[in-house]
This record gives structure tokens, sequence and C-alpha cells, in this order.
């Protein structure tokens, strides 16, 4: 899967021609987008060129919300967006990330406005503080255990039928610690975040940089550096890949999916990366966060049968998605 996001792909006038390129050689391609440049026609282009997913980035459930962060007049124009991208048959993810004192609140309502515009589903994501985000001093201490709670009892309440997705390590406890509140609920996944495979590299379109997923390291530069090698052998993913569980995460039923948190988000907040995720609710009870060792085995890589077999039931659930959602 290749993601392209920005910036804002959609300002690119050769979006196409990388598209088209990157299907070529074997790719699914998605696009990170605001929408908000969207026509039908542009729509109808990216589809030609072999677009079949989008993610449209929405700061909240309400027009003023959206708005507040993004500026008046973006909600509009990204509705017009969202309606160019289905015209288009462009299979529509709205992403959500979850920011304390802004759009908290009001974000199990998204699931409505899902439904409502008639888009695949949602996702959920846990805001990183970096960049513009350390800048502006965003807010990023909240309850999002309580968050993901209401999100799943508004989805339940409303018998909801729509993809529900967390991008958040903590949410593959939500399975185990909330069966009751997840059960039933069709469309949800929960384990979107595999860090101990660390398959997430990211790279700067403009540098060639490469990072792992959201972790501000640089491992190295993809115009100068082999990525497979990067990839393999790089010291930060080799620990992250080993990390053992401390404090809480010990015997927790979670720990092969969550690896004790987010290092994105803890490494925003902290500093450090191979720290305890203070959002964790069960790691809240520590009296302090405790970091992590880097001398297990890394578990990650061949897949085992019961995780080829979940590969092949994602694959044929999406393909359903695709063809009941349009
Ligand atoms: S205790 Fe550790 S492994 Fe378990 S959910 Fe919390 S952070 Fe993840
Ligand atoms: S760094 Fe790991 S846990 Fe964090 S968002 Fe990326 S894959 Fe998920």
């Amino acid at each position: 899967m290749l993601t392209l996001g920005g910036g804002e792909p959609t300002l690119r006038s050769d979006l196409e021609e990388i598209i088209a390129l990157s299907v070529g050689r074997g790719f699914r391609v998605r696009i990170v987008t605001n929408a908000v440049t969207l026509d039908r026609e542009r729509a109808k282009s990216l589809r030609s060129s072999g677009l079949k997913l989008a993610q449209v980035s929405i700061d909240g459930a309400r027009e003023a919300t959206h708005d507040r962060v993004r500026g008046k007049g973006n909600w509009r124009r990204m509705m017009e967006g969202i309606a160019a991208l289905k015209s288009a048959r462009i299979f529509t993810v709205l992403s959500c990330v979850l920011l304390p004192e802004i759009n908290m609140e009001e974000a199990p309502l998204l699931l409505d406005l899902a439904r409502e515009l008639k888009v695949a589903g949602v996702k959920f994501a846990r805001p990183v503080k970096q960049g513009q985000a350390k800048l502006n001093g965003l807010q990023v201490k909240g309850e999002y255990w309580e968050t993901f709670c209401r999100i799943l009892d508004h989805a339940k309440a409303t018998r909801y039928k729509r993809l529900l997705m967390f991008f958040d390590p903590l949410a593959h406890n939500l399975a185990l610690a909330e069966r009751r509140r997840t059960s039933g609920i069709w469309g949800l996944t929960t384990d979107l975040c595999q860090c101990n495979n660390t398959e997430l590299i990211e790279v700067n379109g403009g540098t060639g940089d490469v990072y792992y997923c959201r972790v501000r390291v640089k491992l190295g530069n993809i115009w100068r550096d082999d990525l497979s090698e990067l990839w393999h052998h790089h010291p930060l993913l080799t620990a992250i890949r080993r990390k053992t569980p401390e404090g809480s995460c010990q015997g927790c039923g979670a720990w092969n999916g969550c690896r004790g948190g987010c290092p994105a988000v803890v490494q925003g907040k902290t500093g450090e990366i191979l720290l305890q995720d203070e959002d964790c609710s069960e790691v809240q009870k520590q009296p302090a966060l405790v970091a992590f060792s880097t001398n297990g085995h890394a578990n990650s890589r061949v897949l085992v049968g019961s995780e080829k077999a979940r590969e092949v039931g994602r694959n044929v659930r999406d393909r359903l998605y695709s063809i009941t959602l349009r």
C-alpha cells in the first residue's frame, strides 16, 4: 500500500501521473487529502489514473468545529470534495485526529456523519505533538480511552454498520477490556497499528528522508540508502521490534499488538521513544512511567497462519465494503 500524503497531494498537477506509475508497479494507492480542491472532473481523472482509496481529514462532526481548526469555508468545500470522490466511485473514509478541547466531545457524531454522507467509514487517531502541533502549543493530553468507549457506545446505540477504525495501539486492548462494548460492532477494526512489524515507512517526497511512521528520527535517505537495508537493520527499528514488556505492560493481554503504546505519541510528549504510553488507563495506575528494555526477540515478519487468515478476511471485507457502500 502506498499512501500519498502532504501537505496536500491534490495540489500537484502530476498526481495522476504518480498514481498511474505506482499502480503500474503493483501498489495499491491511497491519498490522504483535505478534499477541498476536488471537483467531479478531478476526482474522475484521479479514478481513471488508478486511485481507488481516499482518506479525508476531518476535524470535527460539525461545520463550526472543523472550520475553527481549518478556516472558514473549509467544511463546505470538503463536503463538495467528498461528493466528488463518491461520484467517481473512490472508496472514501473520514479520518479524525482526536483533539482535546476541540473535537473529543463530538467525536461519536462522526459516525452519524459517515452514515449521512454514505462514505465507507471513520478512522480515529491520537495527535502527535510535532511540527505545527508543537508550534501552536496544541493540547494533546486527553481522556482518549473514555472517548474510544463513547464512540463504541454510540456505534452500538445507533446500529452503526460502516467501518470504525482506531489507528492506535491502545485500541488492541479495547477488544479485551471492553468486550461488552466492542462485541457485535460489524465494521470495527482495532488492530491497525502493528508496531512490532514496523511496517509503516514514511518518505519525505521533497528531501527523500526516511522515517518510521510518525516517529521523528531520520532513518536515512531514499536517494542514498537502501530502503530494505534500513528497514531490516536500522538500530531504532530493531529496538522497537525488541521491546520487552515492563510495568503494567507485563502480562497485559494486548501486548503483542500494542507493544506499550505509540512511540510517536510518546516521543512528542516526552522526547523519549522507548517509554510507556501515559494515555493507557493501565499505565496510569502505575506510580511512574517505565522505560522498555530492548533485549527481547523480534516477534515480527513471518506471518503465522492465523494472521494470514485474518489478512485474507480483511481483504474480503474491504472488497465487500467497496461494493456495498457505493
Ligand atoms: S498496559 Fe501496556 S501493552 Fe497493555 S494496553 Fe497499556 S500500554 Fe498497551
Ligand atoms: S508509531 Fe506505531 S503505534 Fe504509533 S501510529 Fe505508527 S504504527 Fe501506530
